[in-house]
């Protein structure tokens, strides 16, 4: 070998590391013969002197890439040992290739020169202390790192060039193959083709990517596998909300070429170690992008369209996506006191509120309002359903014909499966009667294969009979004409789900918003159209809950016509006479038209008489407190009567003089005093000489 005479007895006393490296798994698995002449290597070592015993292979980096060695442990260990000077030689396929990074392989040259360690290549020994190998192996090193770029930009340009063409082939999605010519086609296998199809139809039904997902439950989902064993083969699995994205996303499915839909980034890390992550690029920066490059499940506007949806139901972003749920406006609804989001609030029994989402954060405001969700919902109802014409009928009578589709489609993946299926159970039971009866052994596998075939057969069968059994019959276009023309009954028709209404809804009105409005009774309730128009209009809230029927009008109104000046005893008995019940059909009590007062807000009479005043009154009028008068009743100075819980005090110009005329003899002299004599209380400071003295009402 070239250079042997350098190595020295002090070297071949140390140990000989022989240091393999394979870039990747596919390496290892393909080039075994440079791998057999790496593990080689350790012979080269003996016949180099070394005792067989001296000799060690560290071979924990074959299959990890040689770019940087932070995940390269093999390498690691190389250096260490290198370090601690126990290394005679370190021996390689090829030096300048031990560490694919200058730096790393500078550093090993730097410790082996500093440790007088060797390093062998099959060129021949390189002693680093000696300048000239020193610069041979730094030359080697850079030729190498020269030699990959030149390789990957010649590559690189050339995949480029392809890509610009459309002529770069790249692994297909699912649903697409490349057929004998090379062309991308459509899969022919249709139950593949119908499985993709039918996500892109859920998807326009649904609304979301979770529709989808929720739309295959209990279906499976083709998957094409890359590299590995099944490398070709199709799986099929549960489509998982991530595969649904995956699929809507693919600009492939909407028969485009696209190349650069993905960039590999490096980051360092905490740990100072370089990773490489995948992120997407946006559309307007892809390298290359053909549309019309092939046939596609949809069409290049359809593609852009989902993206906008998917876009819409982003939620991190703001968006609110349809839910499940009665109340129609959920989502779209706004606080028009502070702006903020409203939620619906299911309270069980079927009853919910649309109520303002800033109560949560402490941000409600005393003018935000909630309402119950359906008073808000009929009326936007209402509104919506005046405002469709014809037009938009024609519109719905498309969406019709789109169900009919799908309707088709569910049960056509079913029939698809059970011909696969069948078709399967035939192959087995062909190959099951061709084999020759002596061969036992070959019979019994191929009969287990077979029953397990027809057992398939059996499930895929029922399956699409329950699928068959589970679709309900789909009207006649006619019939749903007809019904298209009555609205109101389509939209309350119980067929009719929420989510379907709310679909409807948002097609049209793009945000709800509840009003501040003065009268408690009243919902000020805003609509903002798609078509740019606002609407407004005020309803009446309903009562709140847990209150019986409501009060048959005409006793209603005849208590707000006698309620201001009758008391509740008498107005009982005027309810009776007139033979008015209350709304759950008991006679009138008092308790009921207490109620009928409340709702209505009509004022109780008032016990007072013309010539009386009550004891706000009368301590307003002298500029007194009314712990004053009270005290002047109670002592018997002043007279009253009571009614009720009130007291009626008679009042005169003389009761008002003789009134003064104690206040006066009182001195007047602590006004802070009396201000503050609550009321009942025994002592009242300005009237105290009087106690003693005897005195009777005036
Ligand atoms: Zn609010």
């Amino acid at each position: 070998m070239n250079g042997e005479h350098k190595i020295t007895s002090g070297h071949r006393a140390r140990t000989a590391l022989v240091y393999l490296r394979q870039s990747t798994l596919v390496q290892v698995r393909e080039h075994t013969e440079s791998t057999m002449r790496q593990y080689a290597l350790a012979d080269v070592a003996v016949s180099l002197g070394w005792a067989p015993g001296d000799v060690e292979v560290i071979d924990r980096d074959l299959g990890l890439s040689g770019t940087s060695a932070a995940h390269r442990a093999g390498f690691r260990e190389l250096m260490s040992r290198v370090c601690l000077g126990e290394v005679g030689a370190v021996i390689g396929l090829e030096v300048s290739r031990l560490a694919r990074s200058n730096a790393d392989l500078a550093r090993l040259a730097e410790m082996a020169r500093l440790t007088g360690t060797l390093l062998i290549d099959s060129d021949g020994v390189y002693d680093l202390s000696d300048f000239n190998d020193w610069l041979v192996l730094g030359l080697k090193s850079t030729m190498s790192q020269a030699e990959l770029h030149v390789m990957a930009g010649r590559l690189q340009a050339a995949k480029l060039a392809a890509a610009e063409r459309g002529d770069l082939r790249a692994p297909l999605p699912v649903g697409l193959v490349y057929d004998d010519e090379g062309e991308v086609v459509i899969d022919p296998d249709a139950e593949v083709s119908a499985a993709v199809a039918d996500v892109f139809s859920c998807f326009a039904a649904a609304g979301s990517a979770y529709g989808v997902v929720a739309a295959f439950a209990g279906r499976k989902f083709p998957q094409r596998a890359y590299g590995g064993a099944w490398a070709g083969q199709l799986r099929w699995g549960p489509l998982t909300h991530h595969r649904v994205l995956q699929v809507l996303k693919n600009p492939a499915y909407a028969g485009a070429y696209v190349h650069g839909r993905h960039v590999t980034r490096k980051r360092v890390d905490a740990d100072g170690n370089v990773r490489t992550s995948t992120a997407e690029v946006p559309r307007a920066e892809w390298k290359v992008l053909i549309k019309d490059h092939h046939p596609g499940y949809v069409t290049w506007d359809e593609y852009l369209a989902v993206e906008a949806r998917l876009a819409a139901n982003w939620t991190a972003s703001g968006a609110r996506t349809v839910r499940e749920g009665s109340a129609l406006c959920q989502g779209i609804i706004y606080c028009g006191s502070c702006g903020g989001p409203m939620a619906a609030n299911y309270q069980g029994g079927g009853r919910a509120n649309y109520e303002c989402r800033s109560r949560r954060d402490g941000k409600k405001k005393d003018s935000c309002r909630g309402i119950a969700t359906t008073a808000l919902d009929d009326a936007v109802a209402r509104v919506l359903l005046d405002a469709l014409t014809p037009e938009q009928v024609a519109l719905a009578l498309a969406a019709a014909d789109q169900v009919a589709g799908q309707h088709q489609r569910a049960s056509r993946a079913a029939e698809l499966a059970v011909e696969r299926a069948r078709y399967d159970a035939d192959r087995a039971e062909r190959a099951f009667s061709q084999v020759e009866p002596e061969n036992r052994l070959v019979a019994r596998t191929l009969e287990a294969r077979w029953e397990a075939r027809l057992a398939t057969l059996a499930e895929a069968e029922q399956a699409l009979e329950s699928a068959t059994a589970a679709l309900p019959p789909l009207p006649d276009r006619d019939t749903i004409a007809r019904t298209a023309a009555d609205l109101p009954a389509l939209w309350h028709a119980p067929t009719t789900t929420a989510r379907d209404r709310k679909r409807l809804l948002r097609t049209l009105i793009a945000d709800v918003t509840l009003m501040p409005e003065a009268d408690r009774a009243k919902a000020r309730i805003g609509i903002r159209w798609h078509a740019g128009t606002a609407d407004q209009l005020i309803i009446d809230r309903p009562r709140p809950s847990g209150i019986p029927a409501p009060t048959p009008s005409p006793a209603a109104e005849l208590i707000r016509r006698l309620g201001p000046s009758a008391g509740n005893a008498e107005l009982v008995a005027v309810l009776a006479g007139h033979g008015y019940v209350t709304g759950a059909g008991r006679p009138f009590d008092v308790k009921a038209v207490q109620w009928v007062r409340h709702v209505y807000k009509i004022p109780v009479p008032t016990p007072v008489a013309a010539d009386e005043v009550s004891v706000k009154d009368a301590a307003a009028r002298l500029g007194c407190s009314t712990g004053v008068v009270y005290y002047w009743i109670e002592t018997g100075q002043l007279e009253a009567r009571r009614s009720g819980n009130r007291l009626c005090i008679r009042w005169t110009p003389e009761t008002e003089a003789g009134c003064r005329d104690r206040i006066a003899a009182s001195g007047h002299l602590n006004p802070e005093a009396r201000r503050t004599g609550p009321r009942k209380t025994p002592r009242c400071p300005a009237e105290q000489p009087r106690m003693s003295a005897p005195s009777g009402s005036i």
